[in-house]
C-alpha cells in the first residue's frame, strides 16, 4: 500500500526505510543555487484532514512502523502547535514508533522559541536534518543559502539544547578552487562550535538543469575541484574539527568509491590516516574515470 505522494519526494539516505508523511510540500526558501529538489513546487502546508487521513490509513497497513520522516524540504516551518498535533497523533497511532524526524533550516529553528522547540521535542519530534553546506560566509552567500555561519551555529545549539538529535550535511567542493581553503576552515569552525550528533560530508554534484544557475550566481568564479582536491578538503576538514563532544562523521564520495566513517574525537586520527592512504591509492578512489561536472 502506497501513499499518493506529491512528487518529487526526497528524504535523507538514513530514512530510506522510514514511513514518510508529507506535511508540507516543497521548500519555504527554495533558493539555494546548488539545490533543485523542489523547484517544480510551490511551498504549501497540507491541511490536517488530509494528513490525518493518511496517518489513519497507514496505521492500518503498517502498524509496526518504527520510524517516520516528515517531508518535504523544511517541515519544521510548520506552526509549532500544528506540528505538535501531527507528531502526537502519529505517536498515538504507531505504538512501536522509535523516531520521528524531518528536515529543518536554521531559520525554522531560530524563528521558534526554545519553549516551542522543547514542546515539539517532548511531543515526539526527535531528530532534525539540517544542511550546513559550508561554514564560510563567502561561500554561503555565493550559493544563496540564506544563512551565515553564526546563525547556523546558533540554530544547531538551540535545537540540541531543546533535546533534538541533530544530523547535519556539509558539501565538499562547494567553494570551488578559489574558496576551497575558506570553505573548509569555516566549515570546520561551525562543526566544532556546535558539534552536531551526526555530520555527513557529500561531494558537490550539479545536474545539468541547475548547473547554469549555480555558475551565474558565482559570477564566473567557480572552478570545480577534482577528486584529489576533494580528498584534500576532506583531509583538512577532519584535521580542523576540534570537539570534545561525540560527532558521528561519515563521508561518501560522489561516485560511492569510498566511505569514511568514524566518531569524533576518538577516531579523528584514524580517519585522517585513511584519507592519506586513499590519496596514495587513486586507483581505489577513481575506478570509473573522471565523473561529469
Ligand atoms: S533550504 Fe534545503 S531544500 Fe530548500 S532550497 Fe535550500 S537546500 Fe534545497
Amino acid at each position: 500500500m502506497m501513499l499518493n505522494y506529491d512528487a518529487p519526494l526526497y528524504r535523507p539516505p538514513s530514512e530510506a526505510r522510514s514511513l514518510i508523511f508529507q506535511v508540507t510540500l516543497g521548500c519555504s526558501f527554495n533558493e539555494c543555487s546548488f539545490c533543485d529538489m523542489y523547484r517544480s513546487k510551490e511551498y504549501a502546508e497540507r491541511p490536517w484532514d488530509d494528513v490525518k487521513a493518511e496517518i489513519d490509513m497507514m496505521a492500518n497497513y503498517l502498524p509496526n512502523t518504527k520510524r517516520v520522516f516528515l517531508a518535504d524540504g523544511d517541515a519544521l516551518n510548520l506552526d509549532s502547535d500544528y506540528m505538535i498535533k501531527v507528531v502526537k497523533y502519529i505517536k498515538e497511532k504507531f505504538v512501536n514508533l522509535e523516531r520521528i524526524s524531518c528536515y529543518a533550516m536554521p531559520m525554522n529553528i531560530l524563528k521558534k522559541s526554545s519553549e516551542e522547540l522543547k514542546k515539539m521535542n517532548e511531543a515526539g519530534l526527535d531528530m532534525l536534518y539540517l544542511g550546513i553546506e559550508s561554514g564560510s560566509d563567502i561561500v554561503l552567500k555565493k550559493v544563496t543559502k540564506g544563512a551565515i555561519a553564526q546563525t547556523i551555529i546558533k540554530s544547531v545549539n538551540k535545537a540540541k539544547e531543546a533535546g533534538y538529535t541533530m544530523s547535519c550535511m556539509v558539501i565538499l567542493g562547494l567553494g570551488g578552487k578559489k574558496y576551497s581553503k575558506e570553505h573548509i576552515k569555516g566549515t570546520a569552525e561551525v562543526i566544532s562550535a556546535c558539534s552536531p550528533n551526526y555530520v555527513g560530508a557529500l561531494t558537490l554534484y550539479l545536474e545539468n538543469g541547475i548547473k547554469q544557475e549555480f555558475l551565474e550566481k558565482y559570477n564566473g568564479e567557480f572552478i570545480r575541484i577534482n577528486d584529489d582536491e576533494s580528498l584534500d578538503e576532506l583531509h583538512d576538514l577532519l584535521s580542523l574539527i576540534n570537539t570534545k563532544d561525540e560527532i558521528v562523521f561519515r563521508a561518501n564520495h560522489g561516485s560511492n568509491a569510498y566511505t569514511i566513517k568514524g566518531t569524533f574525537p576518538q577516531d579523528k586520527q584514524e580517519m585522517i590516516e585513511k584519507v592519506e592512504w586513499m590519496k596514495q591509492h587513486p586507483e581505489i578512489v577513481r575506478p570509473q574515470g573522471l565523473r561529469g561536472f
